[in-house]
């Protein structure tokens, strides 16, 4: 078996893995371990922008970023932390240009910004530019301008190696244990500080905008390792997912002045959010399509809407609402501008729905789209091992898989590029800090043996069971019973399915035994690392009775503070999940009824 040192090493080469290890690299020895080549990691498939209070085209400011995220959050967010994001914004923003980050620009040379959902001017309470974008492909371009950052300044990368476990040591962390794509060996990486960046969950869910790679292995491993995991309950559905496929139509469509219509020709949002409209948060445009649709307004009866980005669609409601330009002048749009704006947008839509949305309307319907929860952290990324603050010495954790929580119960649309790069960042300084002060742990002469263990059983199960159907019936079950709106019977319903497919998985055996690139069993291992997330998911659904954020309840509409403003903390143990409860870091803003 290969082992490896390093003192710094982090786990994903997605945006947050990739900033992590620019600065961790700076002053202590560094390795990225990422199962995907790193260009391929779901950051690149990020589109509509990044937030920051620049204010390049109106008046902006980081204290309305910072407000509009508790606001967003349902106040579930931790103030501090959402405070230390938004007023790192600017500064980041601009270190990303700097690197070379080709944004739109504006005619004065100044970095582009567009309106996205619940981004508003703290004053007037209407839509602020403030997602600083390329296109749409932002997330793209800042994947490719850290990726090129990080050869230039000679990181070591190892692709396609696979994490399947953690190493600890009385408490500490010792490295990793990750499998080998292309020869399916073992390797032990023995480090000081570890940096978990591995992105989000999603394929827990049916329809989902997420990649195929998003299975939750961070969370999953380190929950098997005694770390808690955070509000998982909270999942954010997007409102714009192309109907079936679940491939995400960005919310820039809207902050471009595309609206939602129903099968009456009715521009419904008027009724759900009569201030901000097609630009509320996702959870509340969520919930409302989803009433829509279940009371017959569906297009043809079908469970999907259309969102209409047509020019004279667009034109008319801009002129309904008077809306202007940030220079004073009446918002106007051409077809041509659309196509320089949304380029890969009509691309998508051509390819995957042989529709064109500068001529016809888009159909649409919520996809499964993003963790608010997962592993526990600080604002230095340092990862709680329960609800009193204890850290684990040498763990950290930035990107989609923490929870810092700066998206509490709601996260706004570009609050996760923001995400990625602030506490990127701020785990890579911290993990290289650490590691200057610490030493080697000794590694265990068994450091593999888990992870041996675990694959052994894929081996040599009796195979009467097979993983594509197992994730098939976890997928509908999630989507029927744990999607946007919740109640205890379902939720209790899927939790019995969902244990029940624990139990079969146990049966499934690997078609391919083979050693070389053997992707079947390493997708076999990640179907049990969903199984463990939809089992947490749901138990931390099923305890929180209120409706708040991206967890509403039809048994519980409304939002609880005085039960409910906490946070959850999930274990699992024994087979079981354990739940305590943590509370809310409030500095400014005490909690209000959400109106948009
Ligand atoms: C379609 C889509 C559009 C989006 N648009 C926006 C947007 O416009 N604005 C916005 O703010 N947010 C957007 N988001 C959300 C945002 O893009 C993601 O939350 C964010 O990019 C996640 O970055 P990350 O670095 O945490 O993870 P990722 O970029 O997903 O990287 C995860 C990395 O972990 C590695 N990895 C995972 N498991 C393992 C393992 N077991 N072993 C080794 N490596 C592993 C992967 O190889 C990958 O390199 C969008 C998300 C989607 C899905």
């Amino acid at each position: 078996m290969k082992t490896h040192q390093y003192e710094v090493l982090i786990v994903g080469a997605g945006g947050a893995g990739l900033m992590a290890a620019l600065y961790a690299s700076r002053s202590a020895s560094t390795a990225v371990l990422s199962k995907l080549y790193p260009t391929r990691s779901h950051t690149g498939t990020a589109q509509g922008g990044v937030g920051a209070a620049l204010g390049n085209l109106e008046e902006d400011r980081p204290e309305w970023h910072t407000f509009d995220s508790v606001k967003g959050s349902d106040y579930l967010g931790d103030q501090d932390a959402i405070e230390f994001m938004c007023e790192a914004a600017p500064q980041v923003i601009y270190e990303l240009e700097h690197m070379g980050l080709p944004f739109s620009r504006n005619p004065d040379g100044t970095i582009a910004q567009r309106p996205f959902g619940g981004h508003t001017n703290n004053v007037t309470g209407k839509p602020v530019t403030r997602a600083c974008y390329a296109a749409d492909r932002t997330g793209h371009m800042i994947l490719q301008t850290l990726y090129q950052q990080c050869i230039k300044n000679k990181v070591t990368f190892f692709d396609e190696f696979h994490v399947v476990d953690l190493i600890t040591v009385n408490g500490s962390v010792a490295g990793v244990v990750a499998l080998e794509l292309a020869t399916g060996e073992m390797h032990v990486f023995h480090a000081k500080a570890v940096i978990f960046a591995t992105g989000g969950h999603g394929r827990v869910w049916d329809v989902t905008s997420n990649a195929y790679a998003y299975t939750g292995d961070g969370v999953a491993i380190t929950l098997r390792r005694g770390v808690p995991a955070e509000d998982m309950e909270f999942f954010q559905f997007h409102p714009t997912g192309i109907y079936r496929l679940g491939i995400l139509i960005t919310e820039g469509v809207r902050g471009e002045g595309g609206v939602l219509i129903n099968d009456k020709g009715e521009r419904f949002m008027e009724r759900y959010a009569p201030k901000v409209k097609d630009l509320a948060s996702r959870d509340v445009i969520s919930r409302a399509m989803y009433l829509e649709m279940q009371e017959g307004r569906g297009v043809g009866g079908k469970r999907y809407l259309y969102l209409d980005v047509r020019p004279e669609t667009v034109n008319k409601y801009a002129a309904l609402d008077n809306r202007t330009r940030p220079d004073g002048s009446p918002f106007r749009v051409t077809g041509e501008e659309i196509l320089a704006k949304l380029p890969d947008i009509i691309d998508f839509c051509h390819v995957y729905l042989g529709v064109d949305p500068v001529t016809q309307p888009m159909p649409v319907q919520q996809t499964a789209h993003y963790a608010m929860g997962g592993i526990p952290t600080n604002v230095h990324a340092e990862v709680y091992l329960d609800e009193k603050g204890a850290i684990m010495p040498g763990l950290y954790a930035a990107g989609e898989v923490a929870c810092v929580s700066v998206h509490g119960a709601n996260r706004l649309g570009t609050n996760s590029l923001l995400d990625i790069v602030v506490f990127g960042k701020e785990a890579g300084l911290r993990a290289a800090e650490f590691s200057g002060g610490a030493s080697f742990q000794p590694l265990p002469g068994d450091a593999a043996d888990f992870a041996r263990e675990q694959f052994a059983r894929l081996r040599d199960g009796s195979g009467t069971e097979k993983a594509a159907d197992i994730a098939r019936e976890m997928k509908t079950v999630m989507d029927d019973h744990v999607g946007v709106f919740r109640v205890k019977d379902g939720m209790q319903q899927a939790l019995d399915k969902i244990r029940l497919l624990k139990e079969r998985y146990k049966e499934v055996r690997a078609g391919d035994q083979g050693s070389a690139f053997n992707t079947d069993m390493l997708n076999i291992w990640e179907l049990s690392n969903l199984l463990d997330l939809a089992e947490v998911t749901t138990v931390s659904a099923l305890a929180r009775e209120e409706s708040r954020g991206g967890h509403a309840r039809d048994d519980f509409p409304q939002r609880d503070d005085k039960k409910w403003l906490k946070h959850t903390m999930a274990w699992m143990r024994e087979g079981d999940v354990k739940l305590r409860y943590k509370p809310v870091t409030i500095t400014k803003y005490q909690p209000k009824e959400r109106v948009y």
